[in-house]
């Protein structure tokens, strides 16, 4: 063991440390397809043993790589053979609630899902909700400044982190444990480590704040014929459900008859063959009443000819059996690997358009064996794009990612809408930030980290 390893292990003990074959033994990614080839795993226990870590590493210009679920799919806590990987998986406590102030607080190892199942117990919602919750953390939410099927409502998790505690890379402490909703005492510092992807520092504990949890729910998916009458649909229920839609996810055509009913995994609620497959949710405080004005909404949908069909649940596990398709990433994965999966963000009046010319330059490229599938965050202007070319190759990947990106910068759109930059964007940020923004940006990961070793390579080229 290096001179390194052996004085981080006084620190972090034998649970602390991982090192050598073990190492490989440990996945890169959510799959597990990939394995882990960094140099060790460091976990450490507490804010403490993570900030003397990290002196350590400061000293030595040792590179560090955080790592919270490994859900992040853009590359972000891939570390080569000579980075260390700090895991949270020893920090993943939930240390108190308060149902008063509506707040949490929590270590950043902890699961989203144990975050939101803990604000249950006390009658409360942790509003952030994505479909990777069962290992997704609270640290890579807030480093990734994640979004979800809730953001039309609720917004993204920067809406509710009201404190942040923070190992510097030189191992400074930075406890920032705000917990009240309004403090306007100088920089709100903890928004420069929200969405920086471990490259600004360390995130150990959290406050988060909380919601009150509402007491009804509705759900119903419909089925529509096209873009101008899915865009008055969105319209139509913004206006009309009183501030309740909750959801508004969208499925083009090709994806739900993949895995609704091509994947053989679903019983599908409605028939293929229409243009868009719409998840439509809303939350609320009274069953009767709520019930009674989504239905109305719908109907008038209906009579106006937005929707041409619809299957509203009227059970838990309806309402789950409809998630499950919009959820189902391991269908995608199955019919669809190798493949690029994107990310993006851009207005909502553009989308046609955009999808149009993708489409066209997809099939030009490889015919009609590529496969375009379209889903996402409609509500949000947050599309998720897979594009299955073959024969699949590293060069089939570029020329797919200058499809989906280039067209972005015209039209306003952004390379990344919830994922983060990690390795896989880097390429591509300019065209979604003018250079004064970026040099800002690399001004204060020199500020922050002047030698470069937290999460290095990952947003800029190191
Ligand atoms: C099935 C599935 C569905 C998904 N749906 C959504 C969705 O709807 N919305 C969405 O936004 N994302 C979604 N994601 C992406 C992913 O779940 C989120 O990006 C999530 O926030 C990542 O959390 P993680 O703990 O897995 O982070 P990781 O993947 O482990 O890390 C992500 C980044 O955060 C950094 N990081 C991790 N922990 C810390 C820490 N404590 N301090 C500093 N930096 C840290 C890492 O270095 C890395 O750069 C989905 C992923 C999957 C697999």
């Amino acid at each position: 063991m290096s001179d390194l390893l052996k004085r981080i292990a006084k620190i972090s003990g034998p649970k602390g440390l991982i090192t050598g074959a073990d190492v490989r033994q440990r996945p890169a990614d959510w799959m597990g397809q990939t394995q882990c080839n960094a140099l060790a795993i460091v976990r450490p226990a507490s804010t403490q043993e993570l900030s003397q870590i990290m002196k350590i590493c400061h000293a030595l210009g040792q590179p560090v790589v955080a790592a919270g679920g490994l859900t992040g799919l853009v590359q972000g806590t891939s570390a080569s053979a000579d980075e260390i990987v700090i895991s949270f998986e020893r920090m993943a406590g939930i240390e108190s609630i308060d149902p008063v102030g509506r707040t949490i607080t929590v270590q950043t190892g902890a699961p989203m899902q144990k975050v939101q199942e803990a604000a249950e117990k006390q009658g409360l919602m942790f509003a952030v909700d994505l479909g990777a919750r069962g290992s997704a953390t609270i640290g890579g939410n807030i480093a990734t400044n994640a979004g979800g099927n809730q953001v039309i409502r609720y917004g993204m998790m920067r809406e509710h982190v009201l404190g942040v505690e923070v190992v510097l890379a030189d191992g400074t402490v930075v406890s920032s444990m705000n917990t009240l909703l309004k403090n306007n005492t100088g920089y709100d510092l903890k928004q420069l480590f929200i969405g920086s992807e471990g490259t600004l520092g360390l995130v150990t504990r959290a406050v988060l704040r909380l919601a009150p949890r509402p007491k009804s729910d509705n759900t119903a998916m419909v089925a529509v014929s096209d873009f101008a009458a899915l865009t008055d649909l969105f319209r139509h229920v913004s206006d009309n459900l009183g501030g309740s839609l909750t959801s508004f996810e969208v499925m083009w055509k090709e994806h739900y008859e993949l895995v609704a009913v091509e994947s053989g995994r679903h019983t599908p609620p409605l028939d293929a063959g229409e243009a868009f497959y719409v998840i439509i949710e809303v939350t609320g405080n009274d069953a009767d009443i709520d019930t009674e004005l989504f239905t109305r909404v719908l109907e008038q949908a209906i009579e106006a000819e937005l929707i041409s069909d619809a299957a509203i649940a009227s059970s838990r596990s309806q309402r789950d059996a409809i998630w499950n398709i919009r959820e189902d990433i391991e269908a995608l994965g199955m019919a669809l690997m190798p493949a690029a999966i994107f990310d993006i963000s851009l207005p909502i009046r553009k989308m046609e358009v955009y999808v149009d010319r993708l489409r066209s330059s997809v099939h030009e490229a490889w015919g009609d064996e590529a496969r375009l599938i379209i889903f996402g965050h409609l509500g949000d202007g947050n599309l998720h794009v897979v594009v299955s070319a073959r024969p699949w190759s590293d060069e089939a990947r570029q020329q797919a990612e200058k499809m989906v990106y280039e067209p972005l910068a015209d039209i306003g759109g952004a390379v990344s809408a919830e994922h983060g930059i990690g390795l896989e964007k880097r390429d591509y940020l300019h065209l979604s930030r003018s250079k004064e923004e970026m040099a800002l940006m690399r001004s204060l990961k020199t500020t922050l980290d002047p030698k470069s070793i937290l999460n290095p390579g990952k947003i800029f080229a190191a």
